[in-house]
């Protein structure tokens, strides 16, 4: 089998040419309004995400990391605190922590569903403790309800990072029917270019069911102006722009069908990989369906290094998310160290392959193809 061209971790440019003209409209009609920023377009996006996550609030702004951001600070988190978060996540969940002069508490995760730990969570919780943030990475949800007793027993916040997780829904149990973000106090979402709901630019969303803690956030990410030029706290200038919003309306519309795409993508990995007994594919959790942000496999460190090399002989993209547990960047090094076992040994193992809406099934025995040259 062959390829014509390399495989790209994700293919943008085929998903757009599909909607360009009803994007190049959305485009336009904010060009011809001049509103770029706020205003209806925005407005529109939020309450039509609101709608498709069945939450009642959602706050624009600018990315997923101001989210987590405009959250905490509407918490009220700042030094003297500690947050619990994964040690096996994207770096900015952590950040925003020790930005705000708290401190990241580092929690372990599970090593085939790569969710965090609820009984490392209870191990963590000190009377400092003032919230977790679960994030639902590459695209499954954490065990909400297991966080939620947690949760509760010690009054802590929780906020969900779901910059991987739109278009992941609990299926089972306490909060099924569920979107992720509409679980916790407060969901933070993404839609740089290559998440699942991806704009042509930065963007990012709050939501919450909560109408107090809204008004806060949406306080904050407008320089904690209350009235129009009085000022009821510090706060950021955090915007979502009104082109971002008008291509989002447009995508959003799309997205159960991207998603679909994502698992039939993912199922087809499956199958082809299968044969493969020293590659662990992706194991799904019982109590949520999967949106795929990314397809993670793993294998034996040394193997890996052998699939990396050949995959780059063959122009196949891939990604290991990620290399390093939080805890051991420089920049957290000056946090407390916690024990995270499953962490240390999945970022020697995981391998992200290419998904994306686009990807054909021929591509993706291909890319199975490769892996029969791998001598163990
Ligand atoms: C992408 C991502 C973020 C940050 O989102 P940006 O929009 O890039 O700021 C935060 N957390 C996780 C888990 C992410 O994947």
């Amino acid at each position: 089998m062959k390829a014509t061209s390399s495989i790209a971790m994700v293919d943008l440019q085929n998903q757009t040419k599909k909607i360009r003209d009803e994007i190049n409209a959305a485009i336009h009609e904010v060009i011809d309004s001049t509103q770029f920023i706020g205003g209806e377009k925005v407005n529109q996006f939020c309450e039509t995400l609101g709608d498709y996550l069945g939450v009642n609030h959602v706050i624009p702004c600018n990315s997923g990391t101001d989210a987590l951001q405009i959250a905490m600070m509407a918490l009220g988190i700042g030094p003297g605190d500690e947050v619990i978060t994964p040690d096996f996540t994207y770096f900015a969940t952590a950040e925003v922590i020790g930005i705000l002069g708290a401190t990241p508490v580092f929690v372990d995760v599970d090593k085939d569903y790569f969710t965090i730990l609820p009984e490392d969570i209870e191990r963590a919780i000190t009377p400092n403790t003032k919230a977790i943030v679960p994030v639902h990475l590459f695209g499954q949800a954490a065990n909400m309800e297991a966080i939620n007793e947690i949760a509760d027993a010690h009054n802590i916040y929780i906020i969900e990072d779901c910059a991987q997780s739109i278009g992941c829904t609990v299926t089972e149990g306490e909060f099924i029917g569920k979107a992720t973000g509409n679980i916790g106090d407060i969901g933070c979402f993404s839609f740089f270019p290559s998440k699942n709901l991806g704009a042509f630019g930065d963007g990012g969303a709050i939501t919450t069911n909560n109408s107090k803690l809204a008004k806060v956030c949406r306080q904050i990410a407008n320089h904690g102006q209350g009235k129009r030029y009085y000022h009821d706290r510090l706060g950021v200038n955090s915007r979502l722009d009104a082109i971002q919003a008008a291509i989002l309306q447009v995508k959003l519309t799309y997205l159960d069908n991207y998603v679909n795409q994502r698992q039939r993508a993912a199922l087809k990995y499956d199958e082809v990989l299968a044969p493969f007994e020293w590659i662990t594919s992706p194991k799904r959790l019982p109590y949520c369906n999967h949106s795929f942000h990314q397809y993670v496999i793993r294998m034996q460190y040394d193997l890996r290094k052998k699939v990396i090399a050949m995959l780059n002989s063959h122009n196949v993209a891939h990604n290991v998310y990620y290399p390093l547990p939080l805890q051991k960047q420089d920049a957290m090094a000056s946090y407390p160290k916690r024990s995270c076992p499953n962490t240390a040994k999945i970022c020697q193992e995981v391998l992200a392959l290419p998904m994306h809406t686009e990807l054909t099934d021929d591509q993706i025995e291909y890319i199975a193809s490769i892996f029969e040259k791998i001598t163990l």
